[in-house]
């Protein structure tokens, strides 16, 4: 099982050097055979919490990166400079970033080619809206959102995939469990047919993960793993949802 933790923009050095120590202390050393841990903090904290989890099996990961390899981009990260700090992961396609950066499946696909030619795992992220899932439309966004996998410079790109229904994302609102079930299922398969197929169809759920529900959440056989927002900034929280 994957617990990936997105701190987002919250905390500041203190908060992440605590919640690091405890997350080490009180975690890591309680969770299950083969599963693993995924910090995704502020970038401009990432080299700091990479350093600090060196010699132990907590990985790192960055929230976004550029869709450039390099130049004159005032305020953005390269996926090199986010692998050069050690760390292994960059999150793409979060549906904060599709809201409120306009990022759509052409520049997805740039920033997946800087993240892969960097060397960089992919936690890519896909999810309908509240209007689609009433719609009944969740999987036709889904194939769309997915479809940039097949893009010929993504051969051998290592990644995962987060499902994460937007309107679950922060709200408290989580779908049926049979619903979460049916929809991995359905990402998997179609991940089967993509001309670019992961080396394992790893799919984490992510949207309001809570202690109180994430023991049935991981109870399901298409679920790899959780992507946890809100949640994930408590230790106490974080370590009840991944042991
Ligand atoms: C997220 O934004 O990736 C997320 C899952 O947030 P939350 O757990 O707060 O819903």
């Amino acid at each position: 099982m994957i617990y990936a933790a997105n701190w987002k923009m919250n905390g500041d050095k203190d908060f992440v050097n605590s919640i690091l120590s405890q997350i080490k202390d009180n975690i890591l050393p309680n969770l299950s055979d083969g599963s693993s841990l995924i910090l995704c903090p502020p970038t401009i904290y990432l080299s700091d919490v990479t350093d600090r989890c060196k010699n132990t099996s907590i990985q790192s990961g960055a929230q976004d990166c550029s869709a450039h390899e390099n130049g004159a981009f005032t305020g953005e990260v390269s996926a090199q400079m986010i692998s050069g700090t050690g760390a292994h992961w960059v999150i793409l396609g979060h549906s904060e970033r599709r809201q409120y950066h306009a990022e759509n499946n052409l520049l997805l696909t740039d920033k997946l080619r800087t993240a892969h030619n960097a060397g960089l795992k992919v936690i890519f992220c896909v999810g309908e809206m509240h209007q689609h899932y009433i719609e009944g439309t969740t999987r036709e966004i889904l194939k769309d959102q997915l479809s940039v996998l097949n893009d010929a410079s993504l051969a051998n790109l290592n990644y995962i995939i987060a499902y994460e229904p937007v309107w679950a994302i922060g709200t408290g609102l989580v779908p049926a469990l049979e619903e979460i079930d049916l929809i991995h299922q359905f990402i998997k398969t179609l991940l089967k047919d993509t001309a670019n197929p992961p080396k394992e169809r790893t799919v984490l759920y992510g949207g309001s993960v809570n202690p109180d529900n994430a023991k049935d959440i991981k109870s399901l056989a298409s679920v790899d793993g959780v992507l946890v927002g809100g949640a994930s900034l408590s230790s106490d929280k974080f370590k009840q949802i991944c042991i």
